[in-house]
């Protein structure tokens, strides 16, 4: 990486402050917008399943449960048009639907090629998971591709104080946000602000970041990226939550 910005903790205070405040802004506003995004997520989802909601087949059923709510989680007998209105619409959700979310998302991760890294190294220096050295090398054995890129490359921290140091303020407010466990990691092949294996590095590298609701450090340049297809990252990613609430209540 050419040494074009200097180390994060070669700020001054004020620009820390501005750092510190930048990363807070980013993560209340998706946090103060993600309500009302689930939200329209769900009414999304309802409407389009409510599209092949059989229209009045009671008045011809020889079942006869009366059932009252007529509702997509009601208990419906077998041979009922609303149970299989509930079949349909599992497959419906656990197919097509989810189909057109996985396109939806690979558009807007390729939309990151429009963004060019900067490289400022602040993604080499420090790393955060949720999982120890440990986890990640057990993970990475039983065949996470992620993992085993990730210990391929990162190492743990001596201590928390030596990961602070490294960016006080990127530090700070995971420390703040982020209620689980956290382990910090660096990359020791990060030498004078470059990469100095960067024809070998692996693809978490080249495709840092890899998830576009992911706090990212200030000076990133993909911030951009992630401003403007935060609200739809995060429409798939409650979609995919109901989703989920629908399967284990219709499955
Ligand atoms: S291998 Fe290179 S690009 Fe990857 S984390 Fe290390 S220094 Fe950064
Ligand atoms: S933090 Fe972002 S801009 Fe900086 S080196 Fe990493 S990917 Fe590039």
């Amino acid at each position: 990486m050419e040494n074009i910005f200097k180390n994060a903790g070669e700020n001054n205070s004020s620009e820390e402050k501005e750092e510190k405040t930048l990363l807070l802004d980013q993560y209340n506003s998706l946090k103060d917008s993600y309500k009302e995004i689930f939200m329209e997520a769900a009414f999304s989802i309802r409407a389009a399943i409510d599209k092949f909601k059989p229209e009045n087949p009671c008045t011809i059923c020889t079942v006869k449960c009366n059932l009252e709510k007529k509702d997509i989680f009601g208990d419906f007998p077998v041979g009922c048009a609303y149970k299989d209105w509930q079949v349909q619409t599992l497959s419906f959700l656990e197919g097509e639907y989810k189909q057109k979310l996985k396109n939806t998302y690979t558009a807007i991760m390729d939309k990151k090629e429009d963004f060019t890294c900067n490289q400022c190294g602040d993604c080499c220096r420090l790393a955060v998971s949720e999982y120890s050295y440990e986890q990640l090398k057990q993970r990475a054995y039983r065949g996470d591709k992620f993992s085993e890129d990730f210990v391929s490359v990162f190492v743990p921290y001596g201590s928390e104080e030596e990961a602070k140091n490294a960016n006080p303020e990127y530090f700070e407010t995971l420390g703040n946000l982020v209620e689980d466990k956290t382990y910090y990691y660096y990359c020791p092949k990060l030498k004078d602000n470059l990469c100095s294996d960067y024809e070998n590095r692996p693809d978490i590298c080249k495709n840092f970041p890899h998830n576009p609701l992911k706090l990212l450090p200030s000076r990133c340049s993909y911030n951009e990226w992630r401003k403007r297809i935060a609200k739809i990252a995060m429409l798939i990613n409650a979609k995919v939550d109901i989703i989920e609430f629908y399967k284990q209540k219709l499955g």
